[in-house]
């Protein structure tokens, strides 16, 4: 497993790490300047009888910050005159402690719920569970994209770690690590990051997607996302791109107008178990699929980059396969798609456009060359790229 090279505490008690690239000089981490101060207490999950699953509210998150200028990031770097969340004059990638999370900083285990009584007692837990903050780069421009496979292989290093570490804290069911991008899908912080909620109870996507690869494996004692890939590949139609450890595909009942999966040839039930060769080719596949759908519009598209990694106890891991899905609701330069009834109500989504022709116009899109060369943080679109 893939360890932080340093660890260090915040002054109210937060863990800090520090990943670094494998040519980088040490990063030269002080004490947090900031005076300690109390946690907030972990929120509240409220059980939803209807549909038996868990909303957590967290209301101290309204005093969050929201969008600060870069002199005011506190994703940048601590300077002289300005600590920040991070207590180091630079760093690679660093992962702290959410100081607003969703979920924690309490550990424990959800009790499970009676049918019997339905009380606010019965209905309710603490909000158990561990919000994480991932920073990409010291620099406050840029965008994973732009990263550098150096770089991106260091992420990847530091998710792989925290989903092996998260995963053995207690009471933690499920580890979703994933990445908001853009101003349009609400991301409240510009510089480049991604967050990581570690779960004390399987959500309720990862419940339905677990529940079919249970049953896909019993009744033909094969892996489903083995058959999806397969069926992707063979037809070729809906494919972005593919590597040797990876293949890149439209899935064949989109429902965004632009979404992607990255799926690894060999079945692994989390980012823990890629192997060396697997990382290094996945910090070259993944930024190349996010340069192709930068490089749609003039502008960067808003994105959701979501890991689906097998649930912590999962009754049959044969049946496990994680995979990547990128997904973005921009339909055009100026539009993007709002759930509606359909959507929003019913969960039953009705597209815009077809897979195939969206993975048509990403495989028509030049990626910017990044290999080695490219400076962490420089984040270049396609586009812009190409306007060059
Ligand atoms: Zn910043």
């Amino acid at each position: 497993m893939t360890s932080p090279h340093h660890r260090a505490t915040l002054s109210d008690g937060r863990e800090v790490l520090f990943f670094q690239d494998p040519d980088s000089s040490a990063p030269a981490i002080f004490d947090d300047p900031r005076p300690g101060a109390p946690r907030p207490d972990s929120g509240t999950l409220r059980f939803d009888a209807l549909t038996g699953e868990w909303v957590a509210v967290a209301t101290h998150r309204q005093t969050r910050t929201h969008l600060p200028a870069a002199a005011e990031c506190p994703l940048c770097p601590t300077s002289d005159h300005r600590p920040t969340e991070i207590p180091a004059a630079d760093f690679d990638v660093v992962v702290f402690e959410n100081r607003f999370p969703s979920l924690g900083p309490d550990l424990g285990e959800v009790p499970p719920v009676s049918a019997e009584a339905l009380s606010s007692a019965s209905l309710s837990a603490p909000a158990f569970g561990r919000c994480e903050v991932v920073v990409f780069s010291s620099q406050h421009d840029g965008s994973f994209a732009g990263l550098g496979r150096v770089r991106a292989r260091t992420v990847i290093d530091a998710w792989a770690n925290r989903t092996a570490e998260l995963s053995a804290l207690p009471g933690i069911e499920q580890v979703f690590v994933f990445e908001n991008r853009g101003e349009e899908i609400g991301v409240t912080m510009n510089h480049p990051h991604g967050q990581i909620y570690a779960y004390p109870y399987v959500t309720p996507h990862t419940a339905i997607t677990t529940a079919r690869a249970q049953r896909h494996r019993r009744e033909t004692g094969r892996p489903l996302m083995g058959d999806i890939l397969s069926f992707e590949r063979d037809s070729g139609e809906r494919m972005v791109l593919g590597s040797e450890h990876f293949s890149a595909f439209v899935p064949f009942a989109a429902r965004w107008p632009i979404e992607v999966h990255i799926v690894p040839h060999r079945q692994v039930a989390g980012l823990d178990e890629l192997d060396a060769a697997e990382r290094d080719d996945l910090a070259r596949v993944y930024p190349e699929v996010l340069q192709r759908i930068d490089g749609l519009y003039p502008t960067p598209t808003p994105y959701i980059a979501a890991w689906h990694q097998a649930p912590v106890n999962c009754e049959d891991r044969s049946a496990e396969w994680m995979h990547l899905e990128i997904t973005s609701p921009r339909r055009a330069e100026n539009k993007l798609k709002f759930l509606a009834g359909s959507e929003a109500a019913m969960g039953a989504f009705v597209g815009d456009v077809s897979a195939e022709e969206t993975a048509a116009r990403l495989r028509a899109v030049t990626p910017a060359r990044t290999a080695g060369a490219s400076v962490p943080g420089s984040a270049t679109s396609a586009h812009e790229q190409a306007q060059r």
